[in-house]
């Protein structure tokens, strides 16, 4: 066996299987061919166009909840009788099937882009359809994962947000992309699927169809064409950690009993009736972002409170932490950002907004607080990027004008750990987003993968910020929980808990691992391994200590 090829480690798990190669968009040569006769161009663009609605007609039968809604919806513009009146007219000009279709296509996605709102939306579903009648008329496979009968592991430059839609992880048993940092969509989409990830691996790119490779997402490695004994070890260590993992349940907690609350990450209405099943605390951190994403204008309160409110009654009496909208840098939100900022992610973002456009967090606070008692439901909020104790007073103003009882703020800027005793004066909670607090405190863009060593949650200077807002946390008598993707961590975990953290919040698939964790161990174990990671020189030192420990 060759030596692994490696990257970042971005999601848990290890899976054995074949490389599918995600297939790119198809592109056309500026200089197209000369057309054959008009009727049989037509004839190719359109019968093309068929076989795609055919295609994921067939497609749409298997998925449920939000998938199938896109892909119905796809299925529907599929059918727009002006698609065909726009490919006959660009055939008439002289261009062949596949130019006519784009063509055809072109009108439609800057007219809806220009809609704005719902339809503004659908851009990238519609411009999904193009590609595939294009792919189809040059004879080439489809974009996006392929569909194979059996399961694979799926390889790609990097996935696009409408990939991850149709992603079954029935069928794709891993990940493995080139580009893309341990925070980047495709890491948390997968975490949030629990299927095994390395992401930022240049490798992947001689990673051809067919070759069979083990994944593993705790140490980022790819081995390529494993041996039978490397195969049947994996399939062993997988079916005893998937019986060590059954034997827990329930809230988390040390092996003496010093609780630490196990709380899920959610981002939408979708698959939201599965995570409210599942054997978590409640919710540690709501994204609203996806209301708010490629709208000209914000949704109305009544829009909001309906989908806070479906949220909020899938977890009942279970506490939900609603964080306020996080617009700018990596979810920008077309009316909410100005797009020439020279540095987004130093720009008028998160709760820096709020300045701007006051309404838009009263609005937000409102049909949270409006929904909160459509359904009689725990729900407190926090609010994104806040940097100074100000800030949180502000935001604290704000939310209990609305009548909500518990108001946090996340610390994800170096500046709010380093004053979290100031800012816990102001409000109830923190909750400690790694993610931007990695980005912030290593000036290191979260997105690159090729920084992403600098983002890795086991750095020293990361670890003592969160240990300094636990500090403080601690002595203000309040709670301070980590809702970045560090919580998912099963080595930190007991780390964390030796800190005096007091929630994780994690996407559901890895909630079982984490409490496992945290069950072996006593919280003054938990201390004393807290201050052994604590003396280490740099990440790999501390995650070594925590391995031998564990
Ligand atoms: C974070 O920054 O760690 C966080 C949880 O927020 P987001 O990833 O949504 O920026
Ligand atoms: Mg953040």
């Amino acid at each position: 066996m060759a030596d692994p090829l490696g990257g970042s480690p971005a999601s848990p798990g290890t899976a054995v299987g074949v490389v599918a190669r995600l297939t790119p968009a198809p592109s056309l040569p500026e200089q197209w061919p000369e057309p054959a006769d008009a009727e049989a161009e037509i004839a190719a663009a359109t019968g093309a166009l068929a076989a795609v609605v055919a295609e994921l007609s067939r497609r749409a039968e298997s998925v449920t909840g939000e998938a199938r809604d896109i892909m119905d919806t796809q299925i529907m513009m599929a059918g727009d009788p002006t698609l065909e009146s726009g490919i006959r007219e660009s055939v008439g000009n002289g261009r062949p099937a596949a130019w006519a279709v784009h063509d055809a296509f072109s009108t439609h996605l800057t007219a809806l882009a220009a809609a704005g709102g719902y339809l503004a939306e659908r851009v990238t579903d519609l411009a999904d359809l193009r590609d595939r009648a294009i792919a189809g008329i040059l004879g080439q496979a489809p974009p996006g994962i392929p569909d194979s009968a059996e399961p694979f592991v799926l390889v790609g430059v990097d996935l696009a947000p409408a990939d991850t839609v149709t992603l079954d992880p029935a069928k794709v048993v891993a990940i493995v992309t080139e580009k893309g940092g341990p925070t980047s969509h495709t890491a948390i989409v997968a975490r949030a699927l629990g299927i095994p990830a390395v992401v930022g691996c240049a490798g992947a790119a001689g990673l051809d169809d067919g070759v069979r490779v083990v994944v593993d997402g705790d140490r980022g490695e790819i081995t390529v064409d494993p041996d039978e004994e490397t195969v049947s070890r994996i399939a062993r260590d997988t079916a005893e950690l998937a019986a060590l993992l059954a034997e827990h349940s329930g809230p988390g907690a040390t092996s003496d009993g010093h609780p630490v609350k196990l709380l899920l990450n959610v981002g939408g209405a979708g698959g939201i009736e599965s995570a409210g099943a599942a054997d978590a605390e409640g919710v540690g951190l709501f994204r609203t972002e996806f209301l708010f994403l490629d709208r000209t204008e914000a949704p109305s309160v009544q829009e909001q409170r309906e989908a806070y409110g479906k949220v909020f009654a899938a977890f009942g009496t279970r506490p939900v932490v609603v964080r306020t909208l996080d617009a700018g840098a990596d979810k920008p939100v077309p009316f909410a950002n100005d797009d020439d900022e020279p540095n987004p992610a130093l720009g008028v973002r998160g709760y820096r907004l709020a300045g701007r456009n006051p309404d838009l967090v009263r609005a937000q606070l409102e049909a949270i607080s409006l929904a909160a008692a459509d359904h009689g439901a725990d729900v407190r909020v926090m609010a994104p990027m806040i940097a100074t104790p100000a800030e949180a007073a502000e935001f604290a103003g704000h939310a209990r004008a609305f009548g909500i009882a518990q108001v946090g703020v996340m610390i994800e800027i170096p500046a709010a750990a380093i004053r979290a005793g100031q800012i816990l004066a102001e409000v109830d909670f923190v909750s400690i987003g790694t993610n931007d607090l990695s980005q912030y405190t290593f000036a290191a863009d979260r997105m690159l993968g090729e920084l992403s060593s600098l983002l890795d949650p086991w750095q020293p200077a990361l670890l003592d910020l969160v240990a300094a807002v636990a500090d403080a946390a601690r002595l203000a008598g309040k709670p301070a929980g980590i809702c970045g993707e560090a919580a998912s961590d099963p080595l930190l975990a007991p780390v964390f808990a030796g800190f005096g953290i007091t929630s994780l919040s994690m996407s559901a698939p890895a909630v079982p691992a984490v409490r496992a964790s945290l069950r072996q161990r006593t919280i003054e174990d938990c201390r004393k391994l807290a201050a052994d990671v604590r003396g280490a020189a740099d990440a790999a030192a501390a995650r070594t200590i925590a391995r031998e420990l564990f």
